[in-house]
C-alpha cells in the first residue's frame, strides 16, 4: 500500500517508513538554508527593514498619519512570522531532543533547525513543521524581492535559473535549488555563453528579458550610441548587429543593472 506524504500541500508516496517525503524533506532542508546562510534571508530583511525604517513614516517631520509609499508593511510582518515560527519549532523540538537551544536570532536558530530534518521525516509533527516553515520563508523572500537592488549574477549551474544577488555581494543562492553562485564567474559564465553571436537592438534586448530584466530595444541603441557598444555588422535592412556579449556586457556595467 502507498502511504501519502503528511504534508498537506503534497501528494506523494512515501518510499521508507518516515511520514514526509524526501523532497518535501528537501524543500524544508533548502529553505533553513537560506536563512541560515552568512549572505542570505536574515541579512535582506535587516537590510529591508533598515532602509524601511529610514523612509518609513513619522520621518522628516512628516506628521504620522502619513505614510509614505515607499514603506512596505510586508517585510516587518514576513520577518517577525518567520522569527515566531523558528522560535516555536526550535522550542518544540527542544523538549523532544534535548540540547542546548541556539541563540534567539533567524540565522542560528535557522541552522539549528536545520540539523533534525531527518528526525522531522520520521516524527509526527514534520508535516507541521515543513508546512510552517517552508511558508514562512517564502513570505519573508517574497517581502525582500526588491529588483531594483540586485545584480544578476548569473544563470544557476543546477537548474538555470537566473539568480540575483544583493548589490555588494559576491555570492547568492539560488532560489529554486540552492546551488550556490558567484557573481564574478556567473557573469563569466553568461558572457562566454553569449559569445560572439550577432544580434539586433531588439534581439540583444530580448534576450536580456530571458534573464528576468526589462530592457528595451531602444536601451541598447542607447548603448550604442553612447558608445559603449560598437555596430558590427549590418543586417537586413541594414540593421545594426551588435554583439550579444557586448550588450550583456554593456548592460551588467550599466547603473541600472
Ligand atoms: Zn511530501
Ligand atoms: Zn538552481
Amino acid at each position: 500500500m502507498l502511504i501519502p506524504c503528511d504534508v498537506p500541500s503534497c501528494a506523494n508516496p512515501i518510499a521508507d517508513d518516515a511520514r514526509v517525503c524526501a523532497g518535501c524533506a528537501n524543500g524544508l532542508r533548502l529553505a533553513l538554508l537560506k536563512v541560515g546562510d552568512e549572505n542570505g534571508l536574515a541579512v535582506d530583511l535587516d537590510l529591508t527593514l533598515a532602509r524601511q525604517h529610514r523612509t518609513g513614516p513619522g520621518n522628516l517631520g512628516r506628521r504620522s498619519t502619513e505614510t509614505p509609499l515607499a514603506y512596505d508593511p510586508r517585510a516587518s510582518e514576513a520577518a517577525s512570522v518567520l522569527r515566531n515560527t523558528l522560535s516555536t519549532w526550535c522550542r518544540l523540538l527542544h523538549e523532544e531532543i534535548g540540547g542546548r537551544l541556539p541563540q534567539d536570532d533567524l540565522a542560528p536558530m535557522a541552522r539549528w533547525l536545520s540539523r533534525f530534518v531527518e528526525w522531522l521525516r520520521r516524527s509526527d509533527i514534520g508535516a507541521e513543521c515543513v508546512d510552517e516553515v517552508v511558508s514562512a520563508v517564502a513570505q519573508a523572500e517574497r517581502s525582500v524581492d526588491l529588483p531594483a537592488e540586485r545584480v544578476l549574477a548569473g544563470v544557476c549551474e543546477g537548474c538555470g535559473t537566473p539568480c540575483y544577488a544583493r548589490a555588494g555581494a559576491d555570492r547568492t543562492r539560488c532560489r529554486e535549488c540552492g546551488t550556490e553562485i558567484t557573481v564574478s564567474e556567473g557573469r563569466e559564465r553568461l558572457l562566454r555563453a553569449a559569445g560572439d553571436r550577432l544580434v539586433t537592438a531588439a534581439e540583444g534586448a530580448r534576450s536580456l528579458r530571458v534573464l528576468g530584466h526589462d530592457v528595451s530595444a531602444a536601451a541598447v541603441r542607447g548603448y550604442a550610441r553612447r558608445g559603449r557598444i560598437t555596430v558590427k555588422q549590418r543586417g537586413s535592412a541594414n540593421r545594426p548587429l551588435y554583439s550579444l556579449g557586448d550588450v550583456l556586457n554593456a548592460y551588467l556595467d550599466s547603473p541600472a543593472a
